[in-house]
């Protein structure tokens, strides 16, 4: 086992217009598996804090509200508008589990991609998220990666991924999920194998499975084959990761599905009960049939700067969109402790 938590803490001063001087610690920390930069910068929580964590509820309530005119995704619209899938892909047209239903997504950026959605679920507010409603969600789309790759074995490498509310990618405020299938591993997912062999052959192991065994600090909760836990070096706000003891979603269980929603529907009430409004997430596997030498299947969620008139978007100006160093504000040990509370409500 060769794991380290490399991190390196620097002060940093500024001297203010009246000549005082402004003391600010900051924190590098390294990913473990990629060397992946990011910066703790715990002092920008008072200047962000307007952009960062509070919602401006009035105003999303007339987004939310304007958008259900004319909304593909609820009745009687999306039973006119839905694409259907071709023979060639899947034998059925739609997939449906109870209110969820599964159908291609019309303007698709990979080799197979759908939209899962509910009519019955226009808004979703992220404190009354049910694990049911999110189970039912990841277990359409778990049905429809299983019965894509079975017509065509080239769609090797799955995810199902959330974008909510403009902020974070979503045109539609209707509450939905996507899948996306392709040929070749999605490039985080790419990067993820590529570095997950490398240790394999420098280590003889499993960095997922040597991660879990001294990542206390950061553990959250390990409920049946999912084992949540805040990064060390976060790529974004507030963000939480799930290892799947599982090399791809071929081998997913229904206990490993509702362990997922329980665990997600915790997060996404934190990220409620603290002020946000949009996120994002990925589900990842490795190859289909397979897997990839030393990798594990994972999800990543985190939240996004909240919708606002006058939209600022402080996660994605040069540092972490060019440079790919993100830049947080919370100790990700500080949020792992308290996350642990909102995993026990479930
Ligand atoms: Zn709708």
């Amino acid at each position: 086992m060769a794991i380290t938590f490399r991190r390196e803490c620097k002060t940093v001063e500024v001297q203010a217009a009246d000549g005082t001087t402004m003391r600010y610690e900051l924190e590098y920390r390294w990913d473990p598996l990629t060397a992946r930069l990011s910066v703790l910068c715990p002092h920008l929580r008072e200047k962000w804090t307007e952009i960062y964590r509070v919602r401006d509820e009035s105003w999303l309530a007339e987004l939310i509200a304007a958008s259900t005119t004319n909304c593909p995704f609820c009745r009687p619209l999306i039973d006119q508008v839905a694409a259907k899938f071709a023979p060639d892909q899947l034998d059925e047209e739609t997939i449906r589990v109870d209110d969820v239903r599964v159908f291609p997504n019309l303007f698709p950026r990979t080799d197979f991609e759908a939209v899962i959605t509910s009519p019955e679920v226009h808004h979703l507010p992220l404190n009354e998220c049910q694990p049911a409603l999110l189970s039912r969600f990841l277990q359409a789309a778990l049905d429809c990666i299983k019965k894509a790759h079975n017509k065509n074995a080239q769609l090797r490498y799955p995810v199902i991924g959330g974008n909510y509310l403009p902020p974070a990618g979503a045109s539609l405020i209707h509450y939905h999920m996507q899948l996306s299938m392709q040929q070749y591993p999605f490039e985080a997912v790419r990067e993820l194998i590529e570095a997950s062999e490398q240790y394999a052959k420098q280590e003889s192991g499993n960095f997922w499975v040597d991660l879990m065994a001294v990542n206390q600090d950061r553990e959250i909760v390990r409920s049946g084959d999912v084992y949540w836990y805040a990064p060390f070096a976060p790529s974004g706000f507030c963000e939480v990761r799930a290892i799947v003891t599982k090399p791809s979603f071929r081998t997913f269980t229904a206990e490993d599905v509702k362990s997922l929603a329980n665990g997600l529907a915790a997060v996404l009430q934190y990220y409620g009960d603290h002020g946000f409004a949009a996120f994002n997430f990925i589900l990842y596997s490795g190859r289909m049939v397979s897997g990839n030498a030393g990798f594990l299947s994972g999800l990543q969620i985190l939240a996004r700067p909240n919708p606002r008139p006058n939209y600022l978007n402080i996660d994605s100006w040069y540092m972490p969109l060019l440079l790919r160093q993100a830049i947080v504000l919370e100790r990700p040990e500080e949020l792992a402790r308290a996350l642990r509370d909102y995993f026990r409500s479930d």
